[in-house]
């Protein structure tokens, strides 16, 4: 393969609903475009001549049904006798063409599956050219496992059209394995699980040396979100009808609405415990309840058993049983609802893995797959030891590690961490990776929350949080408050988007400025500790007033009032200094507290004695 160093090779995930383009940079795999910018619905419209792609193009499919073109994927290599189940979905005409191939009709123009295709990844890649500011005329594009040779062939004839080089056409899962690094593991089975919008299939992969092996692949091509989001509108246009009479019709308009709303509620449903749900029907007339998230599992259950159902059956014609399967890998944006990771997870007894955004993974693996045929993947780290150091944010904004740098992968640590006030309910985790002290100074990786604690007094609970890198170089940070169980979990690549570089730059760093950092981390420290000092005086002085005689109340004013002074400013010695001096200037009032506690104590007892 002859590709200069330089040259561009696009990763192009060429999907039913949306497709997507990831490059190798020099960090590593990277999806082209910012946000929803980067996905283009796979949606073409034509009309006068002209064809209009994207976002731009899907807007028209109300208004030109017969002119606007979706789901092209469906039709590649196909004839119509094989898309008899196909064709009432789709509301434009197919009709039959050469070599026993499908033709879509617009206008009286014949257009073929490929050219349709090509339009799209002319889309794709002129919005790369322009975001990467050079010309670019290669690409590795991928396809579900079970497309036949008519269909893969008609993939890179799409390519071509559109002025690409397809150096590779790569299945789906395999892309998939590639972007969280499976290519690396030496003899290893691989369940590969993509739930999108409007499709299905699982697959089982089997890889050794670097060569990923498709055991079996199962699934229905029209099993999805959309189902989920049809079944919660039943629900709800079924109670309104209970409610408010049979009569009651939905126009077009509001259909489209409440499919709207529907899928918005079932994404919330995914984050969230539950959903309220408003729908104003006019006339002084409005539909309100609440959804829980068990209420919706319930709903979604049927779906989701037929996936898993799938799931055993991938396994049986692969021969492997489910202790066979060494990695779970999600794909598709229906793999965010946690009751589908929950089942995945239990039917191959792994823990899926669910790091990577499940709607780029594809993409970014084929971008992987580029960067190899590249010549680029060279100079990426090999993951056998972490190259910085990961840990939490601590009170103040201070790294706490948890795992140095150079530790060999897999490895695991943890430590107990609590609160700093009281009844606090929830704990935020930030997740740091870097050698400073400050969190400033450090790159975030994630954040998750620990919700739901019981309402404690501050330092009571105790919230244990565990780092843990498997193999893959995937973090795992685990946080349980041991006296609730409450539990709160979050997965991390670091592994993506560093390069050699970057790591040396941030480790010279952390040697350049580790006097200051010291000093600052320190300084946080001491004001964390000066804090607490001078709330238990302000609580000692209410509780016990009239302990302190002149001369000691005035010693203790002037020691606070300079330690609060210094606060400010960056002399750790200095503050330590005026946190001793408030220690010793309080000392009469912390005897004359315990004095109090002690003889309400022994008076208590001697109550009790007389009871009995
Ligand atoms: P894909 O075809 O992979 O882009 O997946 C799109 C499907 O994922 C649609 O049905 C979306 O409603 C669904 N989806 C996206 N995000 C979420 C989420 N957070 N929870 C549940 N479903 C989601």
């Amino acid at each position: 393969m002859n590709t200069r160093e330089n040259e561009i090779i696009l990763g192009i995930d060429l999907g039913t609903t949306n497709s997507l383009a990831a490059w190798y940079a020099p960090g590593g795999p990277e999806v082209i475009g910012a946000g929803d910018d980067a996905l283009v619905p796979s949606v073409i419209a034509l009309e006068h001549g002209a064809a209009t792609v994207g976002t731009a193009a899907k807007a028209r499919a109300v208004l030109n049904p017969l002119g606007t073109v979706y789901s092209v994927k469906r039709l590649m290599g196909r004839g119509l006798a094989d898309l008899a189940d196909e064709l009432g979905f789709l509301p434009y005409h197919v009709v039959q063409g050469a070599h026993d191939t499908v033709r879509v009709e617009v206008d009286g123009r014949l257009l073929s599956p490929q050219e349709l295709s090509a339009i799209i990844l002319g889309e794709v890649r002129h919005r790369a050219e322009q975001a990467l500011g050079r010309p670019i005329a290669k690409a590795v594009i991928t396809v579900p496992a079970y497309f036949d040779d008519a269909q893969r062939q008609a993939t890179r004839d799409a390519g071509r059209i559109a002025g690409l080089e397809v150096l590779r056409i790569v299945n789906e899962p395999t892309a998939a394995a590639l972007a969280y690094g499976l290519d690396r593991r030496e003899n290893a089975t691989i369940a590969v699980y993509d739930f999108g919008g409007g499709t299905f299939d699982v697959s089982i992969l089997h890889v050794e040396g670097g060569v990923f092996q498709v055991l079996s692949t199962h699934g229905d091509t029209h099993l999805g979100g959309d189902d989920l989001d049809r079944a919660l509108i039943d629900l709800i246009t079924g109670e309104i009808r209970d409610r408010f009479g049979e009569a009651l019709s939905f126009p077009p308009a509001t259909r489209q609405a409440l499919r709207q709303f529907a899928e918005a509620t079932k994404i919330r449903l995914s984050a969230e415990p539950s959903a309220a749900v408003e729908i104003d029907l006019g006339e002084g007339r409005a539909y309100r309840r609440t959804i829980t998230r068990g209420q919706f599992e319930t709903l979604a259950a049927p779906w989701v058993e037929r996936t898993i159902g799938a799931c055993r059956e991938a396994m049986d014609a692969a021969g492997v049983a489910p202790g066979g399967i060494d990695e779970v890998v999600m794909v598709g944006g229906s793999t965010r609802i946690p009751m589908v990771v929950r089942r995945v997870g239990e039917v191959f007894g792994r823990e899926p893995y669910t790091a990577i955004d499940p709607d780029r993974v594809v993409a970014l693996g084929a971008a992987v797959q580029a960067g190899i045929l590249g010549g680029h993947r060279r100079d990426m780290l090999l993951l056998d030891v972490t190259p910085l150091s990961l840990g939490i944010e601590t009170l103040g904004g201070a790294m706490g590690k948890l795992i140095l740098r150079n530790s060999t992968v897999p490895c695991k640590a943890s430590e107990v961490f609590t609160t700093s006030a009281d009844g606090q309910t929830s704990v935020d985790i930030h997740v740091l990776q870097g050698e400073r002290e400050l969190v400033a100074d450090c790159r975030s990786l994630g954040r998750f929350k620990l919700a739901g604690l019981p309402p404690m007094p501050a330092g009571a609970p105790r919230i244990r949080v565990t780092f843990m890198i498997d193999a893959n170089g995937i973090l795992h940070v685990r946080a349980v408050e041991e006296r609730s169980g409450r539990t709160a979990s979050i997965q991390i690549t670091p592994s993506h988007g560093l390069t050699g570089e970057e790591v040396q730059r941030m480790v010279r760093e952390s040697w350049t400025h580790a006097r200051e950092d010291m000093t600052a981390h320190r300084m946080i420290d001491l004001r964390n500790e000066a804090g607490r000092i001078l709330a238990a005086i302000d609580k000692a002085l209410a509780n016990v007033p009239g302990a302190l005689d002149d001369a000691q109340q005035r010693r203790l004013d002037d020691a606070v009032a300079r330690l609060k002074a210094l606060l400010g400013g960056g002399d750790p010695d200095a503050v330590y200094e005026a946190m001793t001096a408030a220690n010793e200037a309080a000392a009469p009032l912390t005897e004359a507290q315990m004095d109090a506690v002690l003889s309400r104590t022994v008076k208590g007892r001697k109550l009790d004695e007389v009871g009995e």
